[in-house]
């Protein structure tokens, strides 16, 4: 069955791409410490830039209220002025003192925000400075890494492409299964049966599914787990 064949194929392929994975992913101390040192400055990038976009929203929303507040300040110096009567100007006067408290109390936050901004946008000014820092010297030791590691680099390559060719031959639902059974099953989507059971699950198979196997018309999946099924 060519299908099978191809699953098969497509099993190994994964395999050692794998295998080639964990020896790339294994880095050396001081590439792993710049490594997590990219990492923590993106992190702290990401908080701040979180931190920033907050603080600019609430200057909006108080810059508004302060136009606001303002105008109503202009309003209630406007009535001081044209009011002549003592009565209505000792009004007045209350009501302006109340607009200006009130606009102190909304400028007084909006600096404070403004403050914030602005030490926000340094220290991510800083920040991006040694994350590129970090990267470059990563970059660096990295590539000598996959230099020194230039079998596994050119192996993956060659992988890559037999995996693209094999999966050409199969329907992209068939590929989508096989990636998504490797992915929820420890990378085996396609296991072998020993001893009359899924090697993957270890599950006995029932005989007829054993029987249907053995006949190899079709392709075969484990009842428990769901693996694609192969004789020795
Ligand atoms: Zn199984």
């Amino acid at each position: 069955m060519e299908q099978l064949t191809i699953l098969r194929d497509l099993q190994a392929t994964l395999d050692y791409l794998a295998t080639i994975q964990r020896e790339l992913a294994a880095l050396p101390p001081d590439l792993a410490t710049l490594d997590a040192k990219v990492k923590a400055t993106e992190k702290q990038i990401a908080e701040k830039t979180k931190a920033l976009d907050t603080a600019r929203a609430q200057i909006q929303v108080k810059s508004k209220e302060l136009t606001q507040a303002q105008k109503d300040e202009d309003r209630a110096r406007a009535a001081v002025k044209t009011t002549s009567q003592k009565l209505q100007y000792t009004a007045a006067i209350r009501e302006l003192d109340e607009k200006e408290r009130l606009k102190a109390s909304v400028s007084k936050p909006l600096k404070a925000l403004e403050i914030t901004v602005q030490a926000l946008e340094q220290a991510l000014a800083a920040l991006e400075i040694e994350r590129v820092a970090a990267q470059a010297q990563f970059d660096e030791l990295h590539a000598i890494f996959l230099e020194e590691h230039s079998n596994q680099v050119e192996g993956r390559k060659v992988l890559l492409v037999k995996q693209t060719k094999l999966q050409a031959k199969l329907t992209p639902a068939e590929v989508a299964r096989f990636h998504r059974l490797a992915n929820a099953r420890q990378g085996r989507a396609v296991v072998i049966v020993e001893n009359g059971a899924c090697s993957g699950c270890n599950v006995k198979l029932r005989g007829p599914i054993f029987f249907q196997l053995k006949e190899g018309k079709t392709l075969i999946t484990c009842e428990s787990c769901q693996r694609t099924l192969f004789l020795p």
